[in-house]
């Protein structure tokens, strides 16, 4: 028998909770930010309360103890790694209507289009020229054109999508909420997380952001989820939209979440992505942003979920522009996508316009992936595109086993120093070689373990003689 997915609803989001717990916490003293951040330090989360008070610090001494304390948490988790992926929008042709998307169905100045397979084969080849190995693929809703048989097929054509050395090794998806069934062709087609972003934990805002429409169900939406999870998808990653409501709310929202989740399923989110509403053509709540969040309570709602899930990735897409992107990477920021494209098709065209005709909304930053590379590498960061965990079984549970005490930055920073050499061997440009693999030098002499160290080198030595996805 079907489940009751409103009463589940309810049980992941207690609204009146958040809402009691927003109003009795006060502004914290100096010396109970330092509690809150000593217990942040141990590395199991913080509760809802905890984590409302951070949320409140307005002064700049104190906001800067917590900034410290993410730029801490992040590197005894994931160390120096940056893990890089794209966006593949298959899709614009949508049956709903969200009033914040340039791809909702009232929206009749977009061109729309669905990628057919031969067109994506040419959008995957595109980014495998890049350097590409992990990709996200987006895709409007539409039951007629984007149903679960063309993602189905779309999945297994961005896996067979070889040329040279050039392969996806970890397809992750962001497509509307399904069936416990259609999860379970998802998986069956080897996917590596599935996203979904409730855009807002707040259901008010929810239904007046959502014109009537599959995705108006927030229950259905909410739930998403847990169907995921019974389908065997344990990898699942959430979001927030921010800029519908209050970010606080959606904050301790997300928390509760995510607690939900590991109560349940004993696996928390694998990551939770931040995105921020961007300006879309014809979206009238990207036009006026409702509860618009400044780039410094951002940063703060960053490095506060950094410590309130120590062990979920982070995920910061190209909507943010270049530099305020390197100042998050420092507060928590695991994985960032590069050289993205928000049209269907858009890779293939090659034009230097970074938001072509049928986008979704604008990118805030234009840099190539081979810049963004350059960039970060400088910065100390150490560019990854392992897909190890994954195709080793490490998922669900097992990374999460792995990832709480640290453990994962023993493979994390060797596997992510050999797909960074491969990719300067393969694809880098000049300047990028030369800084890169300097860069790899310094990384390979501050692995701590000898024995790691000298296994690394070893790899590296087959990859400069040709060897590819070699990984630990
Ligand atoms: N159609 C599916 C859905 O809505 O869940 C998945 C694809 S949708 C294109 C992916 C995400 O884009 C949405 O979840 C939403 O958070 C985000 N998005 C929509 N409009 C946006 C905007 N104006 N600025 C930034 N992100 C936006
Ligand atoms: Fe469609 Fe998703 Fe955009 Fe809503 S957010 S209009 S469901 S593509």
């Amino acid at each position: 028998m079907e489940r009751d997915w409103e009463k589940e609803a309810e049980r992941i989001i207690d609204e009146e909770r958040i809402h009691a717990i927003l109003a009795s916490t006060r502004v914290p003293e100096l010396s109970e930010v330092e509690e809150i951040l000593a217990k942040a330090g141990e590395l199991k989360g913080l509760s809802l309360e905890d984590t409302a008070r951070l949320l409140n610090v307005t002064d700049d001494d104190a906001l800067e103890r917590i900034f410290a304390k993410a730029r801490e948490i992040k590197e005894a988790i994931y160390g120096k790694r940056l893990v890089l992926f794209a966006p593949l929008y298959v899709s614009n042709e949508c049956v709903n209507n969200c009033l914040y998307c340039a791809f909702r169905r009232d929206n009749r100045s977009l061109p729309r289009r669905t990628l057919d397979f031969d067109e994506i084969r040419e959008e995957v080849l595109t980014l495998e020229a890049k350097g590409h190995k992990r990709l996200l693929l987006v895709s409007s809703e539409n039951p007629r054109k984007t149903g679960i048989d063309y993602l189905v097929r779309a999945i297994e054509t961005v896996y067979n999508t070889r040329n040279g050395r050039g392969e996806i090794r970890r397809l992750n998806v962001n497509a509307a909420a399904m069936t416990t069934e259609e999860f379970r062709r998802l998986k069956e087609a080897r996917i590596g997380t599935y996203q979904l972003f409730q855009e807002t934990y707040h259901r008010e805002t929810y239904k007046r952001a959502h014109p009537p429409g599959p995705k108006a169900n927030y229950a259905w939406h909410l739930t998403a989820m847990c169907r995921a999870q019974e389908a065997g998808i344990d990898d699942v990653g959430m979001g927030v939209l921010y800029g519908l409501y209050d970010y606080r709310f959606e904050v301790l929202a997300t928390l509760m979440h995510a607690q939900y989740l590991e109560r349940e399923y004993g696996v928390g989110p694998h990551t939770i992505s931040v995105p921020r509403i961007e300006p879309a053509e014809n979206a009238p709540l990207a036009e006026k942003v409702p509860y618009p969040v400044s780039d410094r309570d951002f940063k703060k709602l960053v490095a506060v979920l950094r410590l309130a899930v120590p062990y979920t990735g982070i995920i910061l897409s190209t909507r943010e522009r270049a530099e305020l992107r390197n100042e998050l990477f420092t507060l928590g920021v695991s994985q960032i996508s590069a050289g993205s494209r928000t049209a269907p098709g858009a890779y293939r065209k090659a034009s230097d316009d970074s938001a072509p005709e049928g986008s979704q909304f604008s990118l805030g930053d234009h840099r190539s992936l081979d810049e963004v590379i350059y960039e970060i590498s400088q910065m100390g960061y150490i560019p990854s595109f392992c897909t190890a965990c994954y195709r080793l079984g490490r998922t669900g549970q097992d990374f999460m086993d792995l990832a709480k005490p640290g453990l994962i930055q023993q493979f994390c920073a060797p596997n992510a120093i050999l797909t960074f050499a491969e990719y300067l061997e393969d694809y880098a440009s000049h300047r990028t070689r030369e800084v890169g693999w300097k860069a790899i030098q310094q990384h390979l002499n501050s692995l701590p373990n000898p024995k790691l160290r000298a296994r690394t080198e070893e790899l590296l030595g087959k990859i400069r003689n040709g060897e590819r996805d070699l990984y630990l």
